[in-house]
């Protein structure tokens, strides 16, 4: 009897998936840009730091980045800020501006403690650029792909397919700088079924981590849904900005296509609700704590 208990326990036993959720300080936004308010926010331009509401309404909020250690190697998912928007740890006006260019430095600022960029987060852990397998990147706004330069080492850069024809077709909204001389690689969505347009990129081929297509914010945008056990952990990027948005169906007050983006965010509060599901994540949660997951 305890023979066939151990046998079976022995059965079980799967490499585990490790799941570390970072913060690479933070981004100021005006309020109406995580929870669209209509009233408050009728025109969008008024969401911007450009005018006097967003200014002094402006909101602080962390932006996150994860380490997933997966038995077929080691996965990050997007980048956080590049050291150079805080170079001594501090807001730094003329750094910012530097590194994202005037007109993003007036929609989207940063700050970036020392000791909290990714690099610097992952040498703490021992851990190199070289040594990374694959980034994954949600999309390529600034505040997740500023840090490319710092990781071009690593073995695969990967954006889907239509996020690289957004950062062509609408320049405007990307910091285009900062891919400059890194390798990046391309995925195409398949028709799967999964998600919200029911399409998705299989890393691995075995369902352990997914990049689903999520479109509104933009239209390449990709929620990562990690599996085992059959559980799993969806990191949904800037399909919302933290569990309110799905919760009470608040959508962004910002997106390429909002009906699209209202879309995404119904498919977020279905799978959020599921049974199955460990944790689910915005990018931008300011409850969200940094924190290890073990699925
Ligand atoms: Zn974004």
């Amino acid at each position: 009897m305890n023979e066939r208990k151990g046998i079976g326990v022995m059965q079980n036993v799967q490499p585990e998936i490790r799941i570390h959720v970072f913060h690479t300080g933070c981004v100021c936004v005006s309020p109406g840009l995580p929870f669209k308010d209509a009233e408050k926010n009728p025109n969008p331009v008024q969401l911007t730091l450009l005018s006097s509401y967003g200014r002094k309404q402006r909101l602080w909020l962390p932006v996150s980045a994860y380490l997933i250690e997966h038995p077929q190697g080691k996965i990050l998912v997007d980048t956080g800020w590049h050291r150079e928007i805080s170079p001594k740890g501090e807001y730094s006006r003329w750094a910012q501006i530097r590194h994202l260019g005037l007109a993003h430095y007036l929609l989207n600022q940063g700050v970036l403690p020392l000791g909290e960029s990714l690099v610097e987060q992952l040498a703490r852990r021992n851990i190199q650029p070289k040594d990374i397998d694959y980034v994954l990147l949600t999309h390529l706004h600034s505040d997740h792909a500023s840090g490319l330069r710092q990781l071009k080492e690593a073995k695969h850069i990967l954006v889907s397919e239509e996020e690289w024809q957004d950062t062509k077709a609408h320049a405007e909204r990307y910091v285009t700088s900062m891919w400059k001389g890194v390798n990046m690689e391309t995925f195409a969505f398949k028709e799967t079924g999964q998600g919200p347009v029911g399409r998705s990129f299989d890393l691995f081929g075995d369902g352990s981590v997914e990049m689903i297509q999520i479109p509104g914010h933009t239209s390449g945008l990709a929620a990562v849904k990690i599996s085992h056990g059959g559980k799993f952990v969806l990191l949904f990027a800037d399909g919302g900005y933290a569990e309110k948005s799905w919760k009470e169906m608040i959508p962004r007050g910002t997106a390429l296509d909002a009906p699209q983006a209202y879309r995404s965010l119904q498919w977020i509060h279905d799978m959020s609700q599921k049974e199955e599901c460990l944790e689910s994540l915005a990018n931008h949660n300011m409850d969200v704590i940094p924190h290890e997951i073990v699925l």
